[in-house]
């Protein structure tokens, strides 16, 4: 059986009739037809959502063959409240319905495997238009598994700061850093630590995309004030990826407000991002209100740290990782800690399956692929210019300009000196690197910068990680 139907603009659903003539009322059908139905079903469904809500609700769920009625496995009990409150109306112009009208479907919940973990909500049940309370948590995204070092160890203890007390230390929160560095990994550590010790607090963690989907669907249900009210009444919000707001002029705005009454209202906000707030393509107020906290960047583990984690990861699966060998695979990988996680899972499949005992022939073999070229060849002012400009927050432009602001002039030095201590190219080409300034100027701002190190323990730390950075 083909459904026909047309491709809807408006938001309401209003297929039941062509469907109800195709449909037998509560009777048993064949595998085929149940099939088609949800095939149909699915390509309604990606007309009407959007891709991420489309991605995030709907894909996960199966169709069970053999069942009749219908079948469904749903990853979890959200994912099937969701799709009957937002969806009831379509599932029962398509699916068969029982005497009272309801759709005849079986949904079959998949325990949660693994590490994914559902937090119940606090709320009462959601009704239709309510907001979704639930998210999921990594379980092992916590604090206690995150390795420390000198490029996190600030952002650690300031996240750990603001679990502890929820609005009353740095707010908002901003992380910032590149990709694979930890960053929804501490958010999820926050939301773990305030789950279990402010078991009152309402809190949300989200990603972006979520939430834009929560505001779509509200906006489609005319009940955003409920999704304003939600929010609005938060303790902490935790916000994933805010680099997806970019360009997203309608939702921003929205965003913002929300972002603007917690805030007043002294609640809790951690926010997410790739790029530093300046860097982000949002509203000079948005971008205002995210500086107004505490702007921190999350930089590539250095040579120990990597080490450390790596044997921490290789513990977490029992895989015994010699030090030597956790050192050498360090040397190799130093981007990207979701790599070096990676590295070992690689490795310890690829000894358990060949039966190997592990040697450095044989982690060649396993993760010759994944290794990264040699540092210092990787080493150019552009790089230099782009640590400094995310450790302290100015753009790359502006560390190419002539501003004598002391914000942009004081970092510009830095990265000048850096460049000459890490660059072996003449003082005149690196010079000549910074929008085409003389070699007097580079030489003067490293003996500044160098005199300056020699007492200031704080500029010393800072230095010290962004040198890391460029070298990691
Ligand atoms: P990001 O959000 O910055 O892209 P993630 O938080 O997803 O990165 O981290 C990628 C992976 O690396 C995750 O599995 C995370 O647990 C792990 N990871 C990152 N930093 C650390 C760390 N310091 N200690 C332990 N694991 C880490
Ligand atoms: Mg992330």
């Amino acid at each position: 059986m083909v459904v026909v139907f047309r491709r809807q603009k408006c938001l309401s659903f209003s297929c039941g009739n062509i469907v109800d003539n195709l449909l037998i009322q509560g009777c048993g059908m064949g595998e085929r037809s149940s099939r088609d139905i949800w095939s149909n079903f699915l390509a309604f469904m990606r007309d009407q959502c959007s891709r991420a809500e489309y991605e995030n609700w709907i894909a996960p769920i199966r169709y069970v063959e053999g069942h009749d009625p219908i079948a469904l496995q749903v990853p979890n009990v959200f994912v099937q409240g969701y799709l009957l409150e937002n969806y009831y109306e379509a599932l029962t112009s398509f699916f068969p319905r029982d005497k009272k009208g309801k759709p005849l479907i079986t949904f079959l919940v998949e325990e949660s495997k693994g590490r994914g973990r559902v937090i119940p909500p606090k709320a009462p049940k959601r009704r239709e238009g309510e907001v979704s309370l639930a998210f999921r948590l990594n379980d092992s995204y916590t604090f206690d598994n995150f390795i420390e070092g000198p490029s996190n160890q600030f952002i650690k203890s300031a996240a750990l700061n603001v679990a502890s007390r929820p609005g009353k230390s740095y707010n908002p929160l901003f992380i910032h850093g590149g990709v694979g560095l930890g960053k929804t990994h501490l958010l999820h550590g926050i939301a773990h630590f305030v789950h279990r010790h402010h078991k009152k607090k309402q809190l949300q963690c989200i990603t972006i995309e979520a939430f834009i989907n929560d505001l779509v669907s509200h906006l489609r249900n005319k009940s955003i004030d409920k999704m304003k009210r939600y929010y609005r009444n938060l303790d902490v919000f935790l916000v994933d990826d805010i680099q997806f707001l970019q360009n997203r002029l309608n939702f921003e705005e929205e965003f913002c407000n929300t972002f603007e009454a917690l805030i007043n209202s002294s609640r809790q906000i951690v926010i997410t991002s790739d790029k530093p707030p300046g860097q982000l393509q949002l509203s000079e107020r948005m971008i205002a209100r995210m500086e107004r906290g505490l702007v921190a960047h999350i930089g590539t583990p250095d040579l120990e740290t990597r080490v450390a984690i790596l044997q921490h990861k290789a513990e977490q699966i029992g895989f015994v990782l010699p030090s030597h060998v956790a050192f050498y695979i360090a040397e190799h990988i130093y981007h990207n800690v979701r790599q070096l996680e990676g590295a070992v899972n690689r490795l310890s499949a690829y000894c358990r399956i060949m039966n190997l005992k592990i040697d450095q022939g044989v982690v060649d073999r396993a993760l010759s692929e994944m290794f990264q070229a040699p540092l210092r060849s990787k080493i150019s002012v552009d790089r230099i210019l782009h640590s400094v400009s995310s450790m302290f927050n100015v753009r790359e432009s502006d560390l190419r300009g002539n501003s004598r602001v002391k914000e942009v002039s004081f970092p510009r030095q830095i990265a000048m000196y850096l460049a000459k201590e890490l660059l072996g190219d003449s003082l005149m080409k690196i010079a000549s690197a910074f929008g085409g300034k003389t070699h007097s100027t580079l030489l003067y701002s490293w003996k500044k910068i160098a005199k300056q190190l020699e007492y200031d323990e704080m500029l010393r730390r800072r230095v010290q990680m962004t040198r890391h950075n460029i070298e990691a």
